[in-house]
């Protein structure tokens, strides 16, 4: 069964790119039956901010993307929390030290400081003079016991022969050594690990067989392979996942926009429209990489005619059938907020086709409604389903509709800019003309109206005009000035059927006033 693991630093809100992760580690694992683990490497306690972990959970929670193991629900692999992890990392790099793949190193920060300077000075690539790797093992034993603080470093003179490094995504790996650190430290004085270290320990110990994980970690995939090979561990697979950017493909910053889970949340896009996004971004067509193969280093250019275009619209579970890891891109993926825009649109038009997500996608918007009109009694989750229906394809956020159909919750506000403007432009005549022949019409059909009655308000109105010879935008812009205030929006017939006799009625007559 495969296994892979989602491991944020609680260092801050989740961002889309965690998510994106989260969502990746979640589509394989699903699509091949198997389960993930969200694990919290928290062994960094500079970068650790209070509340991270807290609102990670919310943000996978909001999505909908449930890990099987993790915090609070306990399996085969707990502890989640690295830093409840401590023996184990110090068992394995003890492990390392005895086998002389990792040796003590007790130099000060100051003498580092000056030994990379020098090393740097001279060009050399070195970050490190081995100083302490000449140290004889009672000298070590010496200055271990007389409580001398000591890291623990990869014994880099003394390294097996490294597997060949294969990353599903970015094919065969370069010899990366040369941008390696000299001797990484694996383990801190305070005895907390470095990443490199409790990542190997924890997707070995935990049975990861699959690491999917940013493009950011792909330089330290090599030093993970040594650390594999060193302790005698087979490996699992790695996938990195190209760096998100902004449509322009500028780097994603808070500076340029929402980069935070709890903004999109925040702004009321729906988790669906928000997953498919991200799926989309990077997301490769469904091929078999033998018939198209790509040349190392290449980006793939040719066209993938089964390819799901890039606005497909996806739930969740459809986008685990869909899913295929091979096909995902190397190039860096983007983020088109207009495709957000889109998609959203494309979720809520999809989820209200059927009575019970109608009154799903009701029911959700109802806080909005009443958080925004708290004194309406026009806010029945009845009348917020013919408020989306009415809005049809308008709605591209739920949130909008408090905005744009304001009208059917409170009187229209004629006072507005738009509103004025819009008055200054019809001919009060022809004004008075179609507010009293209109009133009079709706006044004469018996109430409450049938749906035959409402079925038949568009030859109604329609009847109307030609009787009092106004041309037809004058009369539909006077009613829509009277009943909603807007210049645009749903058909005018619509908008009086779920208005409804009392208050079409009554908006036309205070206009004759
Ligand atoms: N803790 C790392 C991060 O938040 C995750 C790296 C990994 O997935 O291995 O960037």
């Amino acid at each position: 069964m495969v296994l892979l693991r989602f491991a944020p630093s609680p260092t801050g809100p989740l961002h889309l790119g965690g998510l994106r992760m989260a969502l990746y580690n979640h589509l394989f694992a699903k699509k091949h039956g198997g389960k993930w683990i969200l694990r919290i490497e928290d062994t960094d306690a500079t970068r650790y901010v209070p509340g991270s972990v807290e609102g990670i959970r919310k943000a996978l929670d909001w999505a909908g993307l449930e890990y099987d193991f993790g915090p609070g629900k306990n399996g085969p692999h707990a502890p989640y929390y690295q830093s409840e992890r401590l023996d184990l990392y110090k068992e394995y790099s003890k492990k390392l030290l005895e086998t002389g793949h990792a040796y003590r190193c007790f130099c000060s920060m100051d003498r580092l400081a000056d030994v990379r300077e020098k090393l740097a000075r001279t060009g050399s690539n070195a970050t490190y003079d081995r100083e302490c790797l000449h140290l004889t093992e009672e000298e070590v034993a010496r200055r271990v016991k007389a409580g001398e603080k000591s890291i623990v470093r990869l014994n880099g003179t003394q390294l097996p022969a490294r597997p060949t490094g294969v990353d599903l995504i970015f094919g065969q790996l370069k010899d990366a050594h040369a941008s390696l650190a000299t001797d990484p430290i694996l383990l801190k004085s305070d005895l907390f690990p470095t990443y490199h270290l409790a990542s190997v320990v924890d997707d070995h110990e935990m049975g990861i067989t699959h690491v999917l994980r940013g493009e950011e970690w792909l330089p330290s995939l090599p030093l993970h392979l040594d650390l594999y090979a060193a302790l005698k561990l087979a490996p699992p697979q790695f996938a990195h996942l190209p760096i998100l950017l902004n449509a322009d493909g500028s780097k994603m910053s808070k500076r340029n926009g929402d980069v935070q889970v709890e903004d999109y949340i925040r702004r009321g896009w729906e988790p669906v429209s928000v997953l498919n996004w991200l799926a989309l971004a990077g997301w490769g067509a469904k091929h078999n990489p033998n018939d198209h193969p790509h040349p190392e280093g290449t980006p793939c250019t040719h066209t993938h005619t089964d390819a799901p275009d890039s606005t497909a619209v996806y739930t969740l579970p459809e986008l685990i059938t869909e899913f295929d890891l091979s096909a995902v891109t190397h190039r860096n993926s983007s983020l088109d907020p207009m495709k957000l825009e889109y998609l959203n649109k494309q979720h809520l038009l999809r989820e209200r086709g059927t009575p019970e997500g109608l009154r799903g996608v009701a029911e959700r918007v109802h806080g909005y409604v009443k958080e925004s009109f708290p004194e309406s009694p026009y806010t029945s989750t009845g009348m917020i389903e013919k408020a989306i229906e009415l809005l049809e394809g308008r709605l591209t956020n739920l949130k909008e509709l408090p905005i744009h159909a304001y009208y059917l919750f409170e009187e229209p506000d004629l006072g507005s800019e738009e509103a004025r403007e819009m008055r200054g432009m019809f001919d009060p005549v022809d004004r008075e003309k179609v507010l009293s022949a209109v009133h009079a019409k709706l006044a004469a059909l018996p109430t409450p109206w049938t749906p035959e009655t409402e079925g038949e308000l568009q030859k109604i109105l329609h009847g109307v005009r030609k009787e009092i010879k106004v041309p037809t935008k004058v009369f539909m812009k006077t009613l829509r000035h009277a009943l909603t205030g807007f210049k645009d929006g749903p058909s005018i017939p619509d908008i009086v059927r779920v208005l409804g006799p009392e208050r079409t009625l009554g908006r036309l007559k205070r206009q004759l006033e």
